[in-house]
């Protein structure tokens, strides 16, 4: 019903108006009513103290009789509605012959003539509380009473003293001769009261609907109007249209009002349009970055996909969005084993997905309040790293022209085999070699053709020796080959077929041959993987003294 505040102001005032208004019209009739009738008394009290005079002037003047016709013409007055004289016990006076007969009897003559019809009228039971009254306090009493048309009536109760002078007709026996009791009806007081009221009421009515006019206006143009504006532009703003200015008109509460949230506007304004700007950023970065990212919200509902995520996914964001969020892997257990709740201690996992390396990093979305608000997958496709890496590691452990381990390799693996078999209580062996004369070779055949022969040892190395050995170049035209859990004796077998195998070789119809030393542990006592070398090295010597193309143990 009070939907809006100038109903409810108005609605407020009217009430409180019409309470004061009503109030104030109820206590102007109340004292109106009672100044009338206060008036009307005085006046009717008068009245009746003069008809009293009157009727004592003229029975004292022993025209009795004339105090009937008296009473009767009074009747006629229009205030009147009731004039009777009756006696002390309530009955009519002059209707009867019991007074005539007493006063001729005590008069002692015929003065007064009997009535030839006689008759009795009550007026008031004698012992009526008024008539009581009136004879007690020997002084006018007036009451109010309601007749049968529910009309109010104002009686004078008089009472007619039995003076000295009345001594000689009426005796003196009794202080009071009779009563007069006079009515007069207030129906037509009664009438201007009800007039008076309907007319106030006519009048309240009137001043009320123009006081609801005037206030409504009022209201409307001070107050509803500026807060109809207000809760417009409020509605706008939360709508999205941030641009709202609201008139200040003068320098009431409402007008600080709307310069606040003119101020408030603005400011919101200027920082939307920043967030905006940043969220632009924001955006273009995502968009354009090499790093597929899924977003989800805290529902786990998918809200964002970059077309990054797109590619290496090879999934469009609607098939992400009907898969669900740990699915866009197609191993939901992978996400939800990874997924960690706390950002701080992010670490990249490592997955391969549909023939590429993905790192991924997938985390909760923490609020500042640490409540989780959603969900994110960070991806980058390291498939090149990954290649280049082991490129790397390929080349910083091979030869390059034999593909055979390098030095450095072969360092490391020594150490460690050596450790390995004192460790364990295993043989291990190595032969080393080294061509024969190669100088010469390159000499007569040329550079590349000796490039091309250690290749081809290369090859016939690999082919001698079990997967678990280790063949290495050790530098130039020198080789050596590490024999794992492989005795002294072994090794020489070894070594001799590779000898032979090498000199039965022909690459361009060419063929070399190699020296080979052989040392092995514990056979030899070798505390150190270079004192290991030194031993090999030293029985390759004594090959190359003996002859070359041989073996030699150390
Ligand atoms: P010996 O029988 O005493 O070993 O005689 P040699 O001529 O082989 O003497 P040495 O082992 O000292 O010779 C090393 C030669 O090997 C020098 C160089 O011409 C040749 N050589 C070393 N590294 C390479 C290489 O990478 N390619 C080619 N083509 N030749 C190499
Ligand atoms: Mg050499
Ligand atoms: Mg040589």
């Amino acid at each position: 019903m009070f939907k809006n505040i100038g109903t409810k102001i108005i609605s407020v005032f009217g009430i409180v108006a019409s309470i004061a208004m009503l109030g104030m019209i109820a206590f102007y009739t109340y004292t109106q009513e009672q100044t009338i009738l206060a008036q009307n008394e005085r006046t009717m009290k008068k009245l009746t103290e003069s008809v009293i005079e009157g009727l004592q002037a003229v029975m004292l003047a022993g025209y009795a009789d004339i105090a009937e016709s008296y009473a009767l013409r009074l009747k006629r007055v229009t205030e009147v509605t009731d004039f009777v004289i009756m006696r002390t016990n309530g009955r009519e006076a002059f209707l009867d012959n019991s007074t005539i007969t007493s006063v001729n009897g005590r008069i002692g003559e015929e003065e007064f003539v009997a009535k030839e019809s006689t008759q009795l009228r009550q007026i008031l039971p004698p012992d009526s509380l008024q008539l009581r009254k009136v004879l007690r306090a020997k002084q006018l009493i007036s009451y109010y009473e309601l007749d049968a048309n529910n009309d109010r009536l104002l009686t004078f109760l008089a009472p007619i003293l039995n003076d000295q002078e009345c001594h000689k007709c009426h005796g003196g026996d009794n202080p009071v001769r009779g009563v007069l009791k006079l009515t007069t009806t207030l129906a037509p007081i009664d009438a201007d009261i009800t007039r008076t009221y309907y007319q106030s009421l006519v009048v309240l009515v009137v001043m009320l609907l123009f006081v609801f006019v005037v206030t409504y206006v009022l209201i409307r143009r001070s107050v509803v109007r500026p807060i109809n504006a207000l809760t417009n532009a409020m509605r706008e703003v939360s709508k999205g249209d941030m641009d709202q200015l609201i008139p200040v008109k003068g320098r009431d509460e409402l007008s600080h009002m709307a310069a606040s949230f003119n101020q408030m506007s603005r400011e919101v304004l200027h920082s939307y349009r920043g967030l905006k700007h940043e969220q632009d950023k924001l955006n273009t970065i995502i968009l354009s970055s090499l790093e597929g990212i899924v977003v989800t919200d805290s529902g786990g509902h998918i809200v964002l996909v970059n077309p990054a995520a797109e590619r290496l996914l090879n999934k469009t964001e609607e098939q992400m969005r009907a898969g669900g969020f740990l699915n866009i892997l197609d191993d939901p257990e992978l996400i939800s084993r990874n997924l960690c709740q706390d950002p701080s201690k992010l670490a990249p996992t490592l997955i391969e997905y549909k023939g590429h390396m993905l790192e991924m990093l997938a985390s909760s979305i923490l609020a500042p309040s640490g409540e989780v608000i959603g969900s994110t997958i960070l991806l980058r496709d390291i498939t090149a790293e990954k290649n280049l890496e082991s490129q790397l590691r390929e080349l910083s452990t091979t030869d390059g022209l034999t593909k055979l381990f390098n030095r450095r390799h072969l360092d490391d693996s020594l150490a460690l085999e050596l450790k390995r078999a004192r460790r364990y209580k295993m043989d291990l062996s190595i032969l080393m070699f080294d061509v024969d004369h190669f100088k010469r070779f390159n000499d007569e055949h040329g550079h590349d053709q000796g490039d091309r022969v250690l290749q081809t040892l290369a090859q016939v190395m690999r082919d001698a020796v079990r997967e678990v050995d280790i063949p290495c170049r050790y530098g130039g035209e020198e080789f050596l080959i590490i024999l794992t859990n492989t005795p002294p004796g072994g090794a020489q077998t070894i070594a001799e077929r590779l000898r032979k195998s090498v000199a039965e070789t022909l690459i361009d119809g060419l063929s070399v041959t190699i020296s080979i030393g052989v040392a092995s542990f514990p056979a030899s006592n070798i505390e150190a993987s270079d004192k290991f070398i030194e031993l090999a090295d030293a029985a390759l010597y004594r090959a190359k003294d003996e002859g070359r193309n041989r073996v030699c143990v150390a």
